[in-house]
């Protein structure tokens, strides 16, 4: 089991994205501070959403019963390994209903990220625009994961504008061509028009320091997400699994 705990500045993250949400769905601008009603609300829902979908959690079986058994047997734990078992036991208790503490001792750093992707991705899935201050965020303390989400839904990872191209950011010589593109071997980067022209123009090195970003390497997992979202791509992967498929067959 992971380390208990995840530090403040992505606490803050999570809940600038639900004032975010929050105003979304009140329809206030982006950026306005919701009310506690409208914040508290939007937090329910997306807590318990996030549950469902997600697998990352530990639950404890019958948290009720090892809570009692834990504070029974509290000269068995030490001052910190009580609280832990407490926290988890109360954590697993929230989630039953479908429901969990963001305080900063209640969940993990991975954990913690997870839901910031969560949020991010289910942003851009409903349209929800977000503050300028919050993308540079993602983009410095979440990069992979907001790169990652950008190609999913063709978002450019400057300007956010729809309709993204694939941008190589490494050179496709360098693999021999786009035939033998498994989709993890050169770095990627979803960017508009604009941008990609930029990026050729200016050069990948001029690029990277002006915007403090660069292509991300995926795995074949990652890639076959990928895989209905940008359909002339990805060539070598897409025939190695047909391979696979016929010999297994
Ligand atoms: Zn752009
Ligand atoms: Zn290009």
């Amino acid at each position: 089991m992971e380390k208990l705990g995840y530090s403040r500045q992505t606490q803050k993250l999570i809940y600038a994205l639900i004032y975010d949400f929050a105003n979304f769905w009140q329809g206030n601008e982006a950026g306005w501070k919701p009310s506690y009603i409208e914040a508290a609300y939007a937090k329910d829902i997306l807590k318990s959403e996030f549950v469902r979908e997600y697998d990352g959690f530990d639950y404890i079986k019958e948290p009720a019963k090892q809570l009692t058994n834990a504070i029974y047997n509290k000269d068995n734990y030490t001052c910190d390994e009580l609280f832990d078992e407490v926290v988890r036991c109360m954590q697993s208790m929230a989630l039953e209903k479908y429901g969990f503490s963001l305080k900063l001792c209640a969940i993990t750093q991975k954990q913690a990220n997870d839901f910031v992707k969560f949020l991010f991705d289910l942003a851009l899935k409903i349209n929800v625009p977000l503050r300028t201050e919050i993308i540079e965020l993602l983009k410095e303390q979440h990069q992979r994961d907001y790169i990652f989400t950008d190609l999913k839904y063709r978002c450019c990872a400057i300007c956010g504008k729809a309709g993204a191209d694939l941008e190589h950011f490494d050179n496709v010589a360098r693999i021999g061509g786009y035939k033998f593109d498994t989709g993890t071997k050169l770095r990627l980067l979803p960017l508009c028009r604009e941008h990609h022209g930029e990026a050729h123009y200016i050069g990948k090195t001029q690029f990277k320091n002006k915007y403090k970003i660069q292509g991300i390497l995926l795995s074949e997992e990652e890639v076959i997400k990928l895989f209905p979202v940008y359909k002339n791509q990805f060539k070598a992967l897409r025939e190695k699994i047909k391979e696979e498929s016929k010999e297994s067959s």
